[in-house]
């Protein structure tokens, strides 16, 4: 399945079920457009290793791969307690201190003083991916006291949310930093960042990155939600990272803040990943349930740009079928009759810049002559983003002289990217235009296809060509 007959893009994590050059060729045979390699279980010389084996993959299946390198952030844990745990019961307190003595179900460690001092009364503490739950009821700065809403059982080192303090501390740690600054090393496409809260966090992972990779803010705290339209602003793409928004907002709230965060980036042209739990039940099945199937193309409908695989094929016993499930469900929704209805619905007015009137401008003419393909000339991937936005029926060749930008367009609804050298002249644009698109499967002699650039080549935001083409028998342009 080299030939991908989707426009929604797949990422599939990485790990211990996957990790391998074989399994990671075998996930981008069934699907996978985008790797992700999660620092939360890997360090720098492990991602180096799992970089150089996609790169090799890459290579000898002669397509442009993306990598998603996603940071751990600053993950808020308790301490230990004696004996590895605590019963906690309904109605019993809990003191969180900075005393790292083992805890008991009367006290424990929060080795976070930052954290102890922004507790206020009345804020949810919630343990173990929500499992438990308490509320603070006395704060004094360096110790809280919370009353246990939900018992149960807690463990050594287990993480914690808070879905009502604003955390007062940078969402990189220091690992976050040397995982990073690998990442960058290694030639990365693209890092995602956790537990964001405000544009100043995806803006100092900018300034690091400075251009050698791009950067994806992860949406998963209320406090984000809160400054969304700051952090679309600052960010190159979204995920919409359901486990944890999951844990940090009540759950029937995920799938409209879903709808709405594949709604807002849409309309600003930044990328958006679904993520999380979509086939679920396929890490120990090799079938998923029917809800798994239609939580997957509710993605697909919205219009998202990708949509994800976690433990699925991280560490899950079907990683390959789970992206050749995810891939069949693309497929299908696409090809709904009310696909196209539902992704037009939500498309947002254009903004009043050149490259968004060539944007609309293509994707009317190529639904008006039935055109195979828009060819988009693009070296920042600009151009191919702007047409993508426009969510056209037409595939999106993107035609670039850098390596990087084909890569990072692996994430982008529709857009299929192919290296090569800047075209010399408007003829040798439209002739190369010609040629890839029959390369690439997607037009044949006797079609008709559309091209896009920017005149004179090399101008960044300079969109503002428009061309239909002809393709002669012999492959190349014909007027
Ligand atoms: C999530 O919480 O949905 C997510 C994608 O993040 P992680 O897998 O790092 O927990």
């Amino acid at each position: 399945m080299d030939r991908r007959r989707r426009r929604s893009k797949i990422l599939a994590t990485l790990g211990p079920a996957s990790n391998d050059e074989a399994s990671i060729e075998k996930l981008w045979r069934a699907g996978a457009d985008v790797f992700r390699i999660n620092m939360s279980h890997a360090n720098p010389e492990a991602m180096r290793e799992t970089v150089a084996m996609i790169r090799a993959v890459e290579e000898r299946v002669g397509r442009s791969i993306g990598i998603l390198v996603d940071l751990q952030g600053p993950k808020l844990r308790v301490g230990a307690f004696a004996g590895g745990g605590a019963d906690l019961l309904v109605g019993q307190t809990l003191t969180f201190d900075s005393d790292p003595a083992p805890g008991d179900a009367t006290r424990v460690c929060l080795p976070h003083p930052e954290i102890l001092s922004a507790l206020s009364p009345g804020h949810k503490l919630l343990i173990d991916d929500g499992k438990l739950r308490l509320q603070v009821v006395e704060a004094t700065g360096d110790r809280a006291v919370a009353r246990v809403d939900v018992g149960g059982r807690i463990s050594n080192r287990k993480g914690v949310s808070l879905p009502d303090t604003e955390i007062p501390v940078a969402a990189m740690t220091p690992k976050d930093r040397i995982d990073l600054e690998a990442a960058l090393e290694t030639g990365i496409d693209w890092v995602a960042l956790s537990f964001v809260q405000r544009a100043a966090d995806v803006e100092e992972v900018k300034a690091i990155a400075g251009g050698r990779a791009l950067v994806l803010a992860k949406i998963e705290k209320p406090q984000a939600i809160a400054r969304l339209d700051e952090i679309l602003a600052a960010a190159d793409a979204l995920m919409v990272a359901r486990g944890d928004l999951g844990v940090e907002m009540p759950l029937e709230k995920v799938p409209g803040l879903q709808k709405r965060i594949t709604r807002e980036a849409r309309r600003l042209g930044r990328p958006v990943v679904v993520a999380t739990q979509m086939l679920e039940s396929m890490i120990s099945a090799p079938a998923p349930t029917r809800a798994e199937v239609s939580d997957v193309a509710t993605a697909v409908f919205e219009g998202a740009d990708a949509i994800m695989l976690s433990a699925e094929s991280a560490s899950g016993k079907y990683p390959v079928e789970a992206v050749t499930m995810m891939n069949s469900i693309a497929e299908e929704v696409e090809q709904d009759g009310v696909y196209r209805t539902i992704i037009a619905a939500q498309r947002a007015a254009p903004e009043r810049t050149g490259a968004d009137a060539v944007a609309i401008a293509a994707r009317d003419m190529a639904e008006t002559l039935d055109l195979k393909a828009i060819v988009a000339w693009t070296a920042s991937g600009a151009t191919a983003l702007r047409v993508a936005r426009e969510r056209p029926r037409a595939p999106i060749l993107a035609l670039t002289p850098i390596r990087e930008t084909a890569r990072r367009l692996a994430v982008v609804w529709g857009v299929e990217a192919v290296i090569t050298k800047d075209a010399h002249d408007v003829d040798d644009m439209a002739n190369r235009a010609c040629k890839f698109a029959v390369r690439q499967g997607l037009a044949s002699p006797g079609d008709r296809i559309l091209i896009i650039a920017g005149m004179p080549f090399g101008t960044p935001g300079a969109t503002n060509m428009v061309r239909l083409a002809f393709i002669g028998e012999d492959g190349a342009r014909a007027e």
